[in-house]
C-alpha cells in the first residue's frame, strides 16, 4: 500500500487541525472542570460552523451531506479530530452515532433512512445502540436474554441492556434483541430493531457513575430497560436474523474510527509531555528532559504511536480494498494493540507531569480515565488476541 497522504487529504488535516486548535481548545478547560454540559450549547454554535465550513460528518457521502471521504481518508481526518475531546462531537462523526449512521444507511429501507438517519445526519437529534446486557456477558454477544416476540404486526421487546452510550437525550435507539431463539445457527438468532426511547414501556432506569463521573446526556452511559415495548415489524433493521452480522459490519470500520481517535490522543498528550519536559526544570538549567527515564519514555512512546498508525492505516487500507471480512485479523491486531499504546502514552504524560498531571488543568486525567474502557468495550483485548491466535493456528493444523 502507499502510506503518503494524499495532497487534498494533508490540506483538509492541516485546515482541521488549525480550526481545532484556535476554536474547539480553548472550550476545553469549561468542560473538564464542569463536566460536558457546561459546554452544550457553545458546541452546538460550532457544529454550524463545521457545517458551514463543509467539514460536516466527513466519513458520510456527499449525496447524504457528509464529506465523501473514503475510510482510509477519513482515518487522516479522524486522528486529527482525536486531538480534542470535541473533535469528534462537533464533526459529527462521534460514536455511538457514527456506527449507527453507517448501519442506517447500509441496512435500513427509505421509509427508515428518512425518519433516522435524516434528522441524525442533519446532528438533529442523537441516537444509540443497545446491546450489552448486565447479566450476560457481553465479550460473547450470541448470549442474550433481551427478547422481540412478534405479535401481529407488532414486535413486544423485553429486557435489560447496560452501557448504552449516549443514551440519556437521544431521540432513538437500535437494540439487539433475540427473534428466533430456537435457531441452531447461534449467530442468527438475534436482530436489530429500532426503537423511539418515548416508546411506553421503555425506561432509562439510570446514568451510569464511571470512573468517578455520573454522566449525564452526550456523556451518559445508561442503564435501561424494555418492559412490553411494542413497536411496529417495519422497525426490523435488516433481515430477521441478521442482528450479529450487522452489528459485526457496523463495528469493522468502528474500530478504524476509535484507533485513529486514540492516536490523536496520543498524540496530544505526548506534546503536552515533551513540553512538559522541556519546560519542567529539576534543578537548574536541568529541565525533566534531561534525565534518561524521561527520555527512554519519549523515545519508546513515538515509536509505539508511529508502529500503531502505520498498522490502523493498513487495516483502514485493506477494509477500503478488500471489505471488512477480509481485514478480522488486522482489525483485532488494531484494536488491542492500539488501545495497549494509549494506555502507555497517558501513563507516561500523567507521571511525567506529576501532580499536574493528576488535575483537570491539562485534558491528560480526563483521557486516563476515560480511554481505560478502551481495553474492554467494541470486545476486550483477551477476545480479540484468542481470535488472532485461533486463526494463526489454524495454519499449524489446530
Ligand atoms: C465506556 C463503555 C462504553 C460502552 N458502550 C456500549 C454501547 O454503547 N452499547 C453496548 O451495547 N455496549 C457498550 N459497552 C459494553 C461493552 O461492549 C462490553 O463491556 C464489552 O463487550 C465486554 O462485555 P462485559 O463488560 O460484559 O465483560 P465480560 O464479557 O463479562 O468480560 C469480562 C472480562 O473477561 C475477560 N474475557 C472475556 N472473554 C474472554 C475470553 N474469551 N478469554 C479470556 N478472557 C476473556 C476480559 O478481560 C473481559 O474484560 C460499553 C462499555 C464501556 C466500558
Amino acid at each position: 500500500m502507499d502510506f503518503s497522504i494524499p495532497s487534498h487529504i494533508q490540506e483538509l488535516r492541516q485546515a482541521i487541525h488549525e480550526y481545532i486548535q484556535e476554536e474547539l481548545y480553548p472550550l476545553e478547560a469549561e468542560m473538564l472542570a464542569h463536566g460536558w454540559s457546561a459546554t452544550e450549547e457553545v458546541l452546538q454554535a460550532k457544529r454550524e460552523e463545521v457545517k458551514e465550513r463543509g467539514w460536516w460528518a466527513p466519513q458520510m457521502p456527499k449525496d447524504l451531506g457528509g464529506a465523501g471521504l473514503s475510510l482510509l481518508e477519513f482515518s487522516h481526518i479522524s486522528e486529527v479530530l482525536g486531538q480534542s475531546p470535541f473533535g469528534h462531537y462537533v464533526f459529527n462523526c462521534q460514536a455511538p452515532d457514527a456506527g449507527n449512521m453507517e448501519i442506517l444507511h447500509e441496512f435500513a429501507t427509505p421509509e427508515q433512512q428518512e425518519m433516522y438517519l435524516e434528522p441524525l445526519l442533519a446532528g438533529e437529534i442523537r441516537s444509540c445502540f443497545a446491546m450489552t446486557e448486565p447479566m450476560n456477558a457481553g465479550s460473547n454477544p450470541t448470549k442474550m436474554s433481551t427478547m422481540a416476540v412478534k405479535d401481529g404486526d407488532e414486535y413486544v421487546i423485553n429486557g435489560r441492556k447496560w452501557f448504552t452510550t449516549a443514551a440519556d437525550g437521544a431521540a432513538f435507539t437500535i437494540v439487539m434483541a433475540i427473534t428466533d431463539p430456537e435457531n441452531e445457527n447461534k449467530y442468527q438468532r438475534a436482530s436489530l430493531i429500532l426503537v423511539p426511547m418515548d416508546t411506553p414501556g421503555f425506561q432509562l432506569v439510570r446514568n451510569i457513575s464511571v470512573m468517578g463521573e455520573p454522566g449525564e446526556g452526550y456523556a451518559s452511559h445508561a442503564e435501561v430497560s424494555f418492559d412490553n415495548v411494542r413497536v411496529p415489524l417495519e422497525n426490523l433493521l435488516g433481515g430477521e436474523g441478521a442482528g450479529f452480522a450487522m452489528a459485526q459490519a457496523r463495528l469493522g470500520p468502528g474500530r478504524i474510527h476509535h484507533c485513529m481517535r486514540w492516536l490523536g490522543i496520543c498524540e496530544r498528550a505526548f506534546a503536552l509531555m515533551c513540553q512538559r519536559c522541556a519546560e519542567r526544570e529539576l534543578s537548574e538549567g536541568k529541565p525533566l528532559g534531561t534525565r534518561q527515564i524521561a527520555q527512554a519514555w519519549i523515545a519508546e512512546c513515538r515509536v509505539e504511536i508511529n508502529a500503531a498508525r502505520l498498522m490502523v492505516l493498513q487495516a483502514a487500507w485493506k477494509i477500503d480494498n478488500e471489505g471488512t471480512y477480509a481485514a478480522r485479523e488486522e482489525i483485532s491486531l488494531i484494536k488491542f494493540y492500539v488501545a495497549g499504546v494509549l494506555q502507555k502514552v497517558l501513563d507516561c504524560a500523567l507521571q511525567l507531569h506529576g501532580a499536574l498531571g493528576m488535575t483537570d488543568d491539562t485534558p491528560i486525567a480526563y483521557w486516563y480515565r476515560h480511554e481505560r474502557a478502551a481495553r474492554i468495550y467494541d470486545g476486550p483485548d483477551e477476545v480479540h488476541k484468542m481470535v488472532v491466535a485461533k486463526r494463526i493456528l489454524r495454519n499449524y493444523g489446530m
